[in-house]
This record gives C-alpha cells, sequence and structure tokens, in this order.
C-alpha cells in the first residue's frame, strides 16, 4: 500500500526504488526514537500539483530537528524541491508526503553527528474517513511538556498516539481524544481538536499540543469569515456541554465528530461552523490559491 515496486522515493541524498532503500539497524532512531518527520499533502489543482503549506510544514521540520539536536543539512527550498521531485517521479498529483529526519548509527545516549533525509509519498485517502466519528476520552494523557518537546514532531512521541488509538478501537471507538497532564482536553492522537459552544469555537491553546498547520489554517479561515475562535484550557465537563466538534490534521483534514463517550452533540454536523470550515478547507485545498498569501479565502 505504501510503495510497490517501482516506488521512487529521496533516502540518503538520492532518488532511488522503495524497494532498495535501506537503513542500518544501528540507527539511533530505531533504537531510541529520536527521529523528527512531518506529515504533509500535495493536491490536484487548476494550476498543477501543489503542495499545501510546504514551507510551514518544511519550517516546522527544521525547528523540531534542532529541539531534538539533529542536524538538517537542507534548505527549506531544498527539501520542498526534493518533494516536487519525488512527486513527478512517481506521477502523483493528489499525495501524502512523509519526510523523516533520521539519525545515523549511534547506541549512546548523546545526539548523533550523523543524519539521513528520507522522504515518500503515498496515495491515501482521509485518515479518519468521512463518516462522524465517535471519539472517547483516552487513559493515556499526551506527553507532559516537562519532559520533552511536544510542540516538535518527533517520532518517539508517536507511542503515546500509537496507545492512544488502540486503547479507542479496542472499546469500539473510531478515535481517542487525549488530556493534558493537568487534565484538560488536548488533541487527538494525530489531530487537533476543537469544539463549538454557543456560536464560538474552542481549542485548546499551544502547549502540551503540537502546533497543527491544519489548525492555524482553519483559525485562520474562521476568523476571515467573522467566526469567534478562542484559544483556552477547557475540561471534558465543559466539552460534554458542547454543540457540536471536530478534528484538524494534514491527513484527517477537517473531520466531524458525532459524540464523545456517548454524549451526542445536539447539533446537526451540516448546520455547525465545523461543517462550514469543513467545506472552506476543501475549497482552499483545491484551488491551491495559498501560496504566498495569508489571505486564503
Ligand atoms: N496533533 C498531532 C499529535 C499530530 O500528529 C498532528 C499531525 N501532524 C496534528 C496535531 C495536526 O497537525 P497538522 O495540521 O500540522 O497536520
Amino acid at each position: 500500500m505504501y510503495f510497490t515496486n517501482k516506488t521512487i522515493v529521496f533516502a540518503n541524498g538520492e532518488f532511488v526504488k522503495a524497494k532498495d532503500a535501506t537503513v542500518s539497524m544501528f540507527s539511533q532512531t530505531l533504537h531510541y526514537g529520536n527521529g523528527v518527520f512531518e506529515g504533509i499533502r500535495a493536491y490536484s489543482t487548476p494550476g498543477g500539483t501543489k503542495i499545501f503549506k510546504a514551507r510551514e510544514h518544511y519550517q516546522r521540520l527544521k525547528d523540531s530537528a534542532a529541539k531534538m539536536h539533529i542536524r538538517c543539512n537542507y534548505s527549506v527550498k531544498e527539501l520542498i524541491d526534493i518533494t516536487y521531485e519525488v512527486l513527478k517521479r512517481n506521477k502523483f498529483s493528489d499525495a501524502y508526503i512523509r519526510p523523516v529526519l533520521y539519525s545515523g548509527i549511534n547506541m549512546k545516549l548523546v545526539p548523533s553527528e550523523e543524519s539521513m533525509l528520507f522522504i515518500a509519498a503515498w496515495k491515501w485517502a482521509r485518515y479518519l474517513g468521512n463518516k462522524l466519528l465517535h471519539v472517547t476520552i483516552s487513559s493515556y494523557e499526551r506527553p507532559n511538556p516537562n519532559s520533552c518537546h511536544v510542540e516538535a514532531k518527533v517520532t518517539g512521541h508517536y507511542v503515546n498516539s500509537i496507545l492512544a488509538t488502540q486503547e479507542a478501537r479496542e472499546k469500539g471507538f473510531d478515535e481517542a481524544l487525549q488530556l493534558d497532564l493537568n487534565g484538560n482536553v488536548a488533541e487527538g492522537p494525530g489531530t487537533n481538536f476543537f469544539y463549538e459552544k454557543d456560536s464560538v469555537l474552542y481549542t485548546a491553546p499551544l502547549g502540551s499540543i503540537l502546533a497543527g498547520i491544519t489548525r492555524a489554517t482553519v483559525m485562520e479561515i474562521a476568523r476571515h469569515v467573522g467566526m469567534e475562535v478562542r484559544e483556552k484550557l477547557f475540561t471534558v465537563e465543559e466539552l460534554l456541554e458542547g454543540d457540536s466538534a471536530f478534528f484538524t490534521g494534514t491527513a484527517a483534514e477537517v473531520a466531524g465528530i458525532g459524540s464523545v463517550d456517548g454524549y451526542q452533540f445536539p447539533l446537526p454536523w451540516e448546520d455547525s461552523m465545523g461543517y462550514i470550515l469543513a467545506q472552506k478547507y476543501r475549497q482552499l485545498i483545491r484551488t491551491g490559491d495559498y501560496s504566498h498569501s495569508t489571505t486564503i479565502i
């Protein structure tokens, strides 16, 4: 599914077939999870294939790398150029793109001198599908911001996401919603979270969440069309009096939520602010008119 015999990836400085790309069994990333990555999408637009928010994603990759003492030998522009080349060589327009900066051979608990870049792309449907989601509050909190850089997209952090997702699936839910270390609602295992109450949107502030690029985009669209958005801490009790809710993320886009632990949101999804934002987000990614402007609609 992620690659065929013909798929081309960028690995160790060159374009090679995915089946021929190799990594050392002694890579520090494999043993200790010290790697950084991104999840990006490209869309087919009237102006050709466009990588959505390419600069923002690659700047975040470089910032994540700096936080984790992982060297990044590429500029944002070089990373974008390599990515367009990966798309071209695979004849992809709509695609999910996965860059990973991983560490070299090193079994010590000190950063590696060496880092390698891997970029692959594949066709991926919306990560959480198109149906309204049934969500459960996870028993796994988001990582403690005093023990790691939660704002960096670090490979090792995703063991927490895997545990939360698996727990939710085992309980018969579609997705988990995770709390921060103080019991406030934080985000999903791979998405940010919003809820609507009395025509105001609420989302957790930065601190225990990943600063999602979709989150920022959706807030920008919302404010542009006159919606009120408040970044504030909130509890599960407050959420369970909400009118509607949704997740945002590159892979999931804007995904509507039907219920949280059996609490059915009263507002029909089609009448919610999230629904309008989902439509506007789709419009934005499809027109491709976003590369050099902050005025996006
Ligand atoms: N939170 C987490 C934990 C994530 O993994 C992601 C996906 N990168 C997001 C939020 C959403 O971020 P973005 O909108 O930049 O994809």
